[in-house]
């Protein structure tokens, strides 16, 4: 496949060197965005066409768009590193690129070829680069996504869909050292059920998990916690992260199950933990093994991985009838050292050697 051209129509208002750096000083996560956005349109007619790069702002949308009735919607979440060099890489964007292709299938969205996925980046940072920031553990988020935009009200799938990229800075996670979480077990809602869109990208998964999510926060827990839809007892995940336990022999495990979203951090860390010879494990495993094996002292260390903040220690689970852990448990040697070899090679501090970086500018 060749590489797509797009059409170039460039903001006449770009932020300001010092506007940027005010950004930059106190980004937090999802709150300011770059100057540009690139689009592509697609049609059952003619397929992928017009890819753009224009002015980040708002989008025109008919109020008959059928994402905004059905929820015909996906999307993806990557990072842009700066390198000591000043170059810029994303991480293993091919998996992000054929992850929306299945999240894609399963919401009967058309599929993005992967190179597009790749140029769309591309093009972004051809035009912002300057957003990527050289600050320590600092990054720019890219947040691709695809929606249904045809205006009809019938329920089908939709026959005109638009991709839209755009990006937005992010502050280094935790600021003040990496601190453990408290996380909330959900018995009441589920996240996703059997046969459902739990391992796609997908919008409606997010709003299902808000309402669990309230709960963990009247708790005084920042994440929430899903059990499986059908007995409530094994683990999903939470509700943008997945979920790994580390054994006292040194062996790691993580929830199998069709409707856990496979990210792509844990996919990477697990496979830099069988590197160093840990054994991991994908299999079906119960608050119960949890909560006994935390009391035993087979279970040692718990954590959370997701793109945003890259391995979070889990401190503490609260339960309507039980707690695991508590909020001032540290967190673990294995989590912590897994943790840095991750961003060291996202951040071009380690040799590459598994060949997961992606040179997006230049
Ligand atoms: C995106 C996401 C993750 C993490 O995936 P990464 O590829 O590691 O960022 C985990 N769970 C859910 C529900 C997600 O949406």
């Amino acid at each position: 496949m060749t590489g797509l051209e797009f059409h170039r129509q460039l903001t006449l208002q770009p932020k300001s060197p010092s506007e940027r750096a005010a950004i930059f000083a106190n980004p937090g996560f999802g709150n300011f965005f770059t100057d540009h956005m690139v689009d592509i349109c697609w049609s059952e007619a003619g397929g992928w066409h017009r890819p753009r790069i224009q002015p980040y702002g708002p989008i025109e949308l008919d109020p008959a768009a059928s994402v905004l009735h059905y929820g015909q919607e996906i999307f993806e979440g990557l990072k842009a590193y700066r390198h000591a060099d000043g170059s810029i890489w994303a991480f293993r964007p091919d998996a992000n690129a054929r992850r929306l292709q299945s999240s894609a299938l399963r919401m009967a969205l058309p599929e993005l070829p992967v190179e597009h996925f790749l140029d769309s980046l591309k093009a972004l940072i051809s035009v912002d680069a300057e957003w990527v920031s050289s600050e320590p553990e600092t990054s720019l988020y890219l947040r691709p996504f695809m929606f249904a935009k045809e205006a009809f009200l019938g329920v089908r799938p939709a026959k005109k869909v638009a991709y839209y990229l755009i990006a937005s800075p992010a502050g280094a996670y935790f600021t003040g050292g990496v601190a453990p979480v408290s996380i909330w077990l959900s018995e009441s809602y589920s996240r996703a059920g059997k046969g459902g869109t739990g391992a796609a990208k997908t919008g409606g998964n997010y709003a299902a998990s808000l309402v669990a999510q309230n709960e963990a926060y009247a708790h005084g827990c920042q994440q929430v916690l899903f059990l499986d839809s059908v007995e409530g007892k094994y683990l999903e995940e939470l509700g943008g992260m997945n979920i790994v336990l580390v054994y006292k022999d040194g062996s790691l495990v993580t929830p199998l199950s069709d409707s856990i979203l496979p990210g792509i951090t844990r996919d990477s860390v697990l496979q830099l933990a069988e590197e160093r010879g840990h054994k991991v494990t994908r299999r079906a495993v119960t608050i119960a093994e949890w909560r006994d094996g935390f009391e035993s002292g087979e279970i040692v260390e718990a954590f959370a991985c997701g793109t945003a903040a890259v391995i979070t220690p889990i401190g503490q689970v609260k339960a309507k009838d039980f707690t695991i852990g508590s909020p001032d448990t540290a967190a673990g040697e294995l989590t912590m050292s897994l943790r840095e070899e991750l961003t060291d090679i996202q951040y071009g501090r380690r040799d590459d050697s598994h060949g997961w970086m992606y040179r997006l500018d230049g």
